[in-house]
């Protein structure tokens, strides 16, 4: 009698914590888009000194422009991992973003290489698929040896063994979506705006990626060995130009996935209920399912059952789209489908002209 007595009290704190651990995990409202800001190396770790320029102070100072005007902004919460110049091991940086339930994790550096290469690239989790991409990671993750202890707190992991990156790629998997439509809208906007080589949206394994658990990107914004681009990336024109470039992307993408949640509560679909339909001629909406570096045949067994899914390969990326219409109802409908088959972190994208552009582009077309 007693034991069973016993068992029922556990049994009801089990409950009463699993029941509070899900009230904090809606806790969060709506309205608030905590963006984690980290600006590369700092302290005892200068990065590359590429043409005699320091890449620690490039990133902070880049960094902190973005984090003042996303401030002004509003709408958008900032948090910094290093505001000062200061040291701040890998997951340390990950940790400041997982304990603030963040939305969004960005790292800025700047690159280097013993060419005149140039260009801007971002990154997202992955699994490298040229010794280039390897060589960043390695680069970037070598930091880690800086830190005492650095075998156990990172649980052997070892920066320049290509051993320790395989399964490092599955890790962020969940949030590789959404970290590549953030990482899109980063390249498109240093492209097209600032006339940047664009060299890519690329995967690589990344410590401090792969610590994170939100979509997130590092963003790598050019040679400080390059002749043209280390002075450029030097100069507070250059900088600011830079951080206007990822601001605009970050708001991009806050829209974006705001939108998404819009939806979930019924308040864009509601508006289109009784008008049936909204069109937009021009434009073709879809949902991106998912994207990788694994090539899927797109059959409805390897999507949930999801039938017609194409498959595109952008940036040495495969993206798994569904459904293709001008109707705008229509394809939140869809997405709310596809939400509740199981792709939770899908998202509505748009095209104009075969180019893509954002929803909210699209939105204002006729
Ligand atoms: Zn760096």
């Amino acid at each position: 009698m007693r034991t069973n007595l016993l068992k029922l009290f556990v049994f009801f704190f089990i409950f009463l914590a699993s029941f509070q651990s899900l009230l904090a995990f809606n806790d969060k409202p709506r309205d608030r888009f905590v963006v984690v800001l980290d600006a590369g190396h700092g302290g005892k770790d200068p990065g590359n000194m590429g043409n005699g320029f320091k890449e620690k102070e490039i990133a902070l100072s880049i960094i902190l422009k973005i984090g003042k005007a996303l401030e002004r902004k509003g709408g958008i919460e900032v948090i910094y991992t290093r505001d000062s110049d200061v040291f701040i091991p890998l997951d340390q940086r990950a940790k400041i973003a997982n304990e603030a339930n963040a939305d969004l994790f960005v790292s800025v550096h700047c690159n280097s290489h013993n060419s005149q290469a140039y260009g801007t690239e971002t990154f997202v989790l992955g699994l490298h698929k040229t010794q280039e991409n390897f060589e960043v990671a390695k680069k970037e993750n070598s930091v880690i040896f800086l830190e005492e202890d650095y075998e156990v707190t990172y649980d052997g992991f070892n920066p320049n063994s290509p051993e320790s990156y395989i399964g490092m790629a599955l890790m962020q998997e969940e949030y590789l979506n959404q970290s590549i439509l953030l990482a899109d809208f980063v390249q498109k906007n240093f492209t097209n705006d600032l006339k940047r080589k664009n060299r890519g949206v690329k995967q690589a394994g990344f410590v401090v990626l792969k610590m994170a658990v939100m979509p997130s990107v590092l963003i790598e914004t050019g040679f400080l060995t390059n002749d043209h681009e280390g002075p450029y990336l030097n100069s507070t024109s250059g900088q600011n130009k830079m951080a206007a470039a990822v601001v605009e992307a970050i708001d991009k993408y806050a829209n974006s996935i705001n939108l998404s949640s819009l939806e979930d509560i019924g308040q864009v679909s509601a508006s289109s209920a009784d008008i049936q339909s909204q069109v937009y001629k021009d434009i073709t909406f879809k949902i991106q399912l998912a994207a990788g570096s694994k090539r899927l045949e797109t059959k409805s067994y390897n999507f949930k059952g999801l039938q017609n899914v194409e498959r595109s390969r952008e940036d040495g990326l495969y993206k798994y789209y569904y459904g293709a219409t001008s109707d705008y109802a229509k394809i939140t409908k869809l997405h709310s489908e596809a939400k509740q088959t199981g792709y939770p972190s899908s998202y509505i994208v748009a095209f104009k002209d075969g180019s893509k552009i954002t929803v909210n582009e699209a939105l204002k077309t006729e």
